[in-house]
Parts: structure tokens; sequence; C-alpha cells
């Protein structure tokens, strides 16, 4: 989806107005880390950011037996958090099933509100699009 232009004047001005309500907004509802490429509604509302090795595709193969972190033992797997509540939601439930690509670092520290009316979160590296592509055509 691409409704506005990148870099001109007044994306960049609706950036610095967003990115301010948006990071405090998620910050206290998500403990968003402002990736700028939110996937929250493929994750049940969790914050993949918040997994210790930023994994965008379910868990590592530490996962304890108590559901726990294998880097944090006494806290839950972000991911094990993200199957069940994908499960609770009323809409989105079998987004956690779509393949992610990989985080763009560059990104990090911009408004994923104004990335996605940009399409700017949507551009992806060369190698991942026909990946992406096959996925998409399963579902
Ligand atoms: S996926 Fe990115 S933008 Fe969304 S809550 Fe997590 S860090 Fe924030």
């Amino acid at each position: 989806m691409k409704l506005i232009s990148e870099n001109s004047t007044s994306t960049k001005v609706l950036e610095r107005v967003i990115l301010p309500i948006e990071k405090i907004g998620k910050e206290i509802m998500f403990d968003c880390r402002m990736c700028g490429q939110c996937i929250l509604h493929s994750t049940g509302l969790t914050c993949p950011m918040r997994c210790p090795k930023n994994l965008r595709n379910g868990p590592c193969g530490g996962v304890r037996p108590n559901g726990n972190c294998e880097v944090y033992p006494d806290k839950p797997c972000v991911w094990v958090q993200a199957i069940e509540r994908s499960a609770r939601l009323p809409i989105w439930r079998d987004n956690i099933y779509r393949l992610q690509p990989p985080v763009d670092w560059q990104l990090q520290d911009t408004s994923s509100w104004v990335n996605l009316f940009t399409g700017r979160d949507s551009v992806h590296p060369p190698g991942w699009r026909g990946a992406l592509d096959a996925d998409r055509e399963a579902r």
C-alpha cells in the first residue's frame, strides 16, 4: 500500500508529528521497540522485537519446557505468548502463519504507521520476494 510519497516534505512533517504519538502509545501498550515495520497483527498483538534474538518467524529451538525464554529464563517466550494470544483474537488469528521478511534495521526508530502509508515497510531484499510471493499464493 502506497498512499503517500516516501521523501516528500509533507511526509517528513507527518513523521515528526506521528512518531512521538506512536512511540508513547505503543511503548505503553505493547512494549514496542520502534522497529518501524510493525507486525503486531500477525503476532497476537505481541511485539516480536521483545524476543532477545529479534526473531520474526516463531521461536528458536531454545524455548524451555515451561514456555519460558532460553536467554531470560524468568520471562515467557514472546512466541509462546504470540501463538496463545493469536488464538484468542477475533480477527487476524491466522496471520501468525504468514512468512515474515527479515527485519530492515534501516527503519529502526521510524514510524511504522508512516512506513505503512509510504509503502517503505513493503520493500524487502530481492532474494525474499519469491518466498513471500509463494507464501501469499499458498493462502
Ligand atoms: S513490531 Fe515493531 S513497531 Fe510493532 S510493536 Fe514491535 S517494535 Fe513496535
